[in-house]
């Protein structure tokens, strides 16, 4: 028995506790919690089955009472003595894609972000689309390409058709982007013809990742009209490999920045689910922008709400997306293809002008949020490498 060492001012501390799928030397898979700098092993710490299966799934079928018991006796746990085989390295474990992913949904909820991209992409119109004040707008994604941080994002091929071009042409695409966006991860379903209320998001959402939605701009500015994203955004979503409990964002929770016109009845609820989650994008390791969350027009609670209004069900392990986090300031765009103005403003990293990703580019996104007591929760981080189109 050891006590499990967190050091100072770690974003991993005790009130964290976040979630995650590893193996150890090309072992099985199973569920660990992180603390410090260590995972965890929950099947051996609580000596239960749910925590030996190789995704999260079996344990956020279980529901929102069992969610609480379990976090309250890792909790009590880690304070004193854990067993010995319970505890990992970070270092030493391989981490995995940390739930099945069923549906995977993306929103487009920062007003900031939605205003950007209309003026890139529509410049002759008005940037708001008419019901973009009246609804949270999103598409569906594809589950099946959802990754974990560090998978490599081989650089999509399709059509391109720039504006002064008279024809498209089939290739790499030219405009590979980002969208740092945080992504929550449904724990409990509901039932085909039902629909979860604006209240009851705590009762279905487990958690949150960080996303980052990779985007190919040419081939997404082409195909996109008039059913919407497609190929520019279905190659590729990675997340992060720590699913942050709802739990442990209570601190983080901030009322959102205000809505008018005043949404529809089924859109309107007392909870606030704002969150004051801060983001550091990294270019080759370089800090290029902190988009923060607590801007978003939308709550995830407003988004759910509006993924089920119509009578579609969830499913355990259905990811909905956030849409690109923008802030009002420059440095606070979570794209480049904003941060850049459409190419036409450079940022440099590592003394170079850059405008969209080349072939070994790599990109991390990060965050933290307040947490009890003055301390900081972290999510970890997402990243990737793009590597030339096949
Ligand atoms: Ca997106």
């Amino acid at each position: 028995m050891s006590v499990v060492e967190v050091p100072a001012g770690s974003p991993f501390g005790p009130e964290n506790l976040p979630y995650g799928v590893f193996s150890v030397a090309g072992g099985r898979r199973r569920v660990g919690v992180r603390l410090g700098d260590s995972v965890i092993d929950l099947a051996v710490l609580l000596e239960d089955e749910v925590f030996a299966a190789p995704s999260l799934n079996p344990f956020l079928t279980q529901g929102p009472e069992r969610w609480a018991q379990v976090r309250e006796r890792i909790t009590a746990l880690v304070a004193r003595d854990v067993p010995g085989p319970a505890v990992r390295p970070v270092r030493d474990v391989t981490l995995h894609l940390p739930f099945e992913v069923a549906d995977y949904v993306d929103f487009y909820a920062s007003e900031h972000h939605a205003s950007n991209l209309g003026r890139l992409f529509r410049p002759d119109a008005e940037p708001l689309m008419p019901n973009w004040k009246h609804l949270p707008v999103g598409y569906h994604g594809r589950a099946g390409t959802v990754v974990v941080s560090g998978t490599e994002i081989v650089r999509p091929c399709g059509q391109r058709k720039a504006p002064d071009e008279a024809a498209p042409s089939f290739g790499p695409s030219r405009r590979l982007d980002i969208e740092a966006e945080l992504g929550f991860v449904v724990g409990v379903g509901s039932e085909l013809g039902g629909r979860v209320g604006v209240d009851e998001f705590a009762r279905h959402v487990f958690g949150a990742v960080l996303v980052n939605d990779w985007s190919a701009r040419d081939i997404q500015a082409w195909e996109y009209v008039p059913l919407g994203p497609h190929l520019g955004k279905s190659f590729a979503t990675s997340v992060s490999p720590w699913v942050v409990p709802l739990a442990a964002l209570e601190a983080a929770r901030v009322p959102l920045p205000g809505q008018d016109p005043q949404p529809l009845e089924y859109l309107r609820g007392g909870e606030d689910w704002g969150l004051d989650v801060e983001f550091v994008v990294e270019w080759n390791g370089e800090e290029v922008s902190r988009p923060p969350y607590r801007e978003m027009y939308w709550s995830p609670a407003q988004m759910l709400a509006h993924m089920t209004v119509n009578g579609a069900s969830a499913r355990t392990g259905d990811l909905f997306a956030s849409g690109t986090i923008s802030g009002p300031g420059r440095r606070q765009r979570g794209a480049f293809i904003e941060l850049t103005w459409g190419g036409r403003e450079p940022v440099v990293v590592k003394g170079e002008e850059r405008t969209f990703l080349l072939d070994g580019d790599e990109v991390t996104l990060s965050a933290t949020a307040p947490g009890p007591d003055g301390s900081r929760i972290g999510f970890g981080e997402v990243t990737g490498r793009i590597t030339p189109a096949r």
